[in-house]
């Protein structure tokens, strides 16, 4: 099995809710090894970036919004196969089609804002991770346990 490194950010809702603490414990649960971790502010230009293949979308504004009602804390999380574990963990993006056990299932927004208001982002693939990782953490930032 690869040990690979994802980036997970706790997005906005989970920050508000006061479940940093409890959607950690399930990643930790799992053995997932913690490389770094920060509370940071999303600029308008890292954002474009980091959901350029959203960004036409008529949605895209709102989800903007969302990501700068407050600081986000971004994790990067190392394990075993862990990027595609992490995203089956999460469930899919609209909460209420995620099922109970899972992270947006058992946590997100299960009203009108369940496709935007889920709980985390988590790298899609190798390539994403890889590039979420820089765009989120400084070199010295990721350490290696
Ligand atoms: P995921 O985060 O599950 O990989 P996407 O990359 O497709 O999903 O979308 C990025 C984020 O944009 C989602 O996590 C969600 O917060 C928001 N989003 C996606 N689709 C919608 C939608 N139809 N309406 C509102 N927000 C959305």
């Amino acid at each position: 099995m690869a040990t690979e490194t994802t980036l997970i950010l706790f997005k906005p809702d989970a920050v508000q809710k006061n479940l940093v603490g409890a959607v950690l414990a399930r990643y930790q649960a799992e053995g997932f090894t913690i490389r770094g971790i920060k509370m940071m502010s999303l600029s308008d230009e890292l954002l474009a970036e980091h959901y350029s293949h959203i960004a036409e979308m008529p949605f895209f504004p709102s989800v903007r919004g969302f990501m700068q009602e407050t600081p986000v804390i971004a994790l990067a999380l190392s394990g075993d196969n862990i990027i595609s574990r992490v995203r089956d963990l999460l469930g899919p993006t609209d909460s209420t089609e995620a099922a109970p056990g899972t992270l947006r299932g058992d946590y997100g927004d299960k009203t009108g804002d369940s496709k935007m208001r889920n709980i985390c982002h988590a790298s899609d693939g190798p390539e994403a991770a890889e590039a979420e990782l820089k765009r989120f953490f400084n070199e010295g930032e990721l350490f290696d346990l």
